[in-house]
């Protein structure tokens, strides 16, 4: 957990299974507001502002649904058909951030959606997912999904302070894949020449790991980011930070190149990739 005052509140939520616009997926479930990870580049920050938290540094707190569990079995009860399409944990929060160890929230929720044969979807950056083994087995068409920008544990340590290190996410890729579930990697978002330098080593401890595909994305200013993203460019990475900030731009050609690179050395591995940018 990064440095400084850290709020928790359990708080009752109205409705837990929600319908997703996110592409293949039917359903989300966010057992949590907010996110331990605390990711400087979060793209759910803009959470803050319907939830109460307005003005509340993204990473400085969490509410825990502890009704979820409820609210999600009453969901599934009042539905007259069964649940169609897979259920996302989770769209705006990590599902398997540190307080899950204690709360089982999204363990709880993903028992029930056992017990009613809905597939499930984890995209995550924790193994702690691992501690679901029993359950996501038992779930046909499940898969998990983890999220890596970089070997580099410095870059991971600036822009993914509350995460784990990547190590150990391509490890809970490698059980889960030997376990028999589905996995994928989600490689992004790609930091300009910081996350660079691992990526070919990445995309083969990932091939190695057992992943069925990979999606690529690059970083995206947007939902009041961008000030935490300069500073942390000026405070960890100085020399580098105009450099960075000129790639992120539209009209740069960075990305578009190192697509191409990145295509090659998805080939190379035979595997499955899609490009977000
Ligand atoms: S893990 Fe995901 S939801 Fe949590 S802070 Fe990082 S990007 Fe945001």
């Amino acid at each position: 957990m990064p440095k400084g005052d850290f709020r928790v509140r359990e708080v009752m939520a109205k409705s837990v299974l929600n319908p997703s616009r996110i592409g293949g997926v039917a359903y989300a479930i966010n057992p949590y507001v907010g996110c331990q990870h605390a990711c400087s580049y979060c793209y759910a920050r803009f959470m803050s502002r319907y939830t109460g938290h307005q003005g509340e540094r993204w990473g400085s707190f969490v509410d825990i649904k502890v009704n979820a569990a409820r609210v999600l079995q009453q969901q599934l009860r009042r539905r007259r058909n069964p649940v169609r399409g897979s259920v996302l944990f989770s769209s705006v929060t990590d599902a398997y951030q540190p307080l899950e160890r204690r709360y089982k929230v999204t363990r709880n929720c993903l028992e029930l959606l056992r017990n009613h044969g809905v597939p499930v979807s984890v995209l995550t950056k924790s193994d702690l997912v691992l501690r679901d083994l029993d359950l996501l087995g038992e779930i046909p068409d499940t898969e998990v999904g983890m999220t890596v920008i970089t070997l580099d544990e410095k870059v991971r340590r600036v822009f993914e302070a509350g995460a784990p290190p990547a190590e150990r996410r391509v490890a809970a890729l490698t059980e889960c894949a030997s376990q028999g579930i589905q996995t994928y990697a989600f490689v992004g978002p790609i930091i300009p020449y910081l996350s660079t330098p691992s990526l070919e080593d990445l995309i083969s401890q990932l091939a190695e790991s057992g992943v069925s595909y990979l999606f690529f994305d690059r970083l995206n200013i947007k939902y009041g980011n961008r000030l935490i993203i300069e500073e942390a460019l000026r405070t960890a990475f100085p020399k580098q930070s105009h450099d960075i900030l000129a790639a992120l731009q539209q009209t740069s050609l960075y990305y578009p190149q190192l697509r191409t690179e990145l295509e090659v050395i998805v080939r190379h591995h035979h595997l499955d990739a899609d490009f977000l940018f």
